[in-house]
């Protein structure tokens, strides 16, 4: 799994940092799903030091780092380079936003006055067919119904997230949201569970998605 990030235009992340009077950065780059993305890993270090210092802006350090969403990983970085941290008014992240917010909570204690700031925007968690084919997959709705539809998501792959066959939209197996160039999830849940022959599934009354289950502040705790 991946989490799927796209660049912010130069200009919006410039315009970010000059409001909020940044000068001395310090770059942290993802070095997995960003990297993959190619919005993060060595190379948009380097496409993002030359953009900042081309604009007056110091570079107190720069560096890829794994899994900048694991907020021990963010601690042993911010530990082993902490007279950078420390000079620098800002740091700038190539990541998620799951990263920006791990190196916040990893700051929090001790540099509570730094700003983070993003250069990615944070798309969807996405299965990779190839580099820069990234498909939705799953919206982590906290109810997995997969074994119920031939492992076919009807939350990502209808466009509705219809949860009891086609709507009245479907034409020759082609979704009307997005004018029938997307085949419609339901035919594809039907088609497989034909091949897996459970086709008793398919008529199965499932509930409303319950989206109380997959909204805000959701937390896995092993307790
Ligand atoms: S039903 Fe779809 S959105 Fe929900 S957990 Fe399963 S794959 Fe993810
Ligand atoms: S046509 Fe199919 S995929 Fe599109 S909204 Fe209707 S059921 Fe969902």
């Amino acid at each position: 799994m991946v989490v799927i990030t796209t660049k912010k235009p130069v200009e919006e992340v410039l315009n970010v940092l000059k409001d909020n009077n940044a000068k001395k950065l310090f770059l942290v780059s993802c070095g997995v799903c960003s990297a993959l993305c190619q919005t993060g890993g060595e190379k948009g270090l380097e496409e993002w030091k030359e953009i900042l210092e081309k604009e007056g802006y110091e570079i107190v350090n720069g560096m890829v780092v794994d899994d900048v969403c694991d907020n021990r990983e963010m601690a042993k970085v911010v530990r082993k380079n902490d007279a950078d941290v420390q000079e620098a008014d800002s740091i700038v992240t190539l990541s998620c936003g799951l990263g920006v917010q791990s190196i916040i909570q990893v700051l929090s204690k001790k540099y509570p006055e730094k700003r983070v700031f993003v250069t990615n925007n944070t798309e969807f968690m996405g299965m990779t067919e190839r580099i820069g084919r990234f498909y939705m997959r799953c919206r982590g709705c906290g109810d997995c119904l997969l074994n119920e539809t031939g492992g076919i998501c009807p939350i990502t792959t209808c466009a509705k997230s219809l949860m009891n066959g086609p709507c009245g939209g479907m034409v020759n197996g082609k979704c009307e949201v997005g004018n029938y160039e997307k085949d419609c999830g339901w035919v594809l849940i039907y088609n497989r569970l034909k091949e897996i022959g459970r086709l008793d599934l398919f008529s199965k009354l499932r509930d409303p998605v319950d989206w109380s289950e997959s909204g805000h502040q959701r937390e896995v705790v092993w307790r």
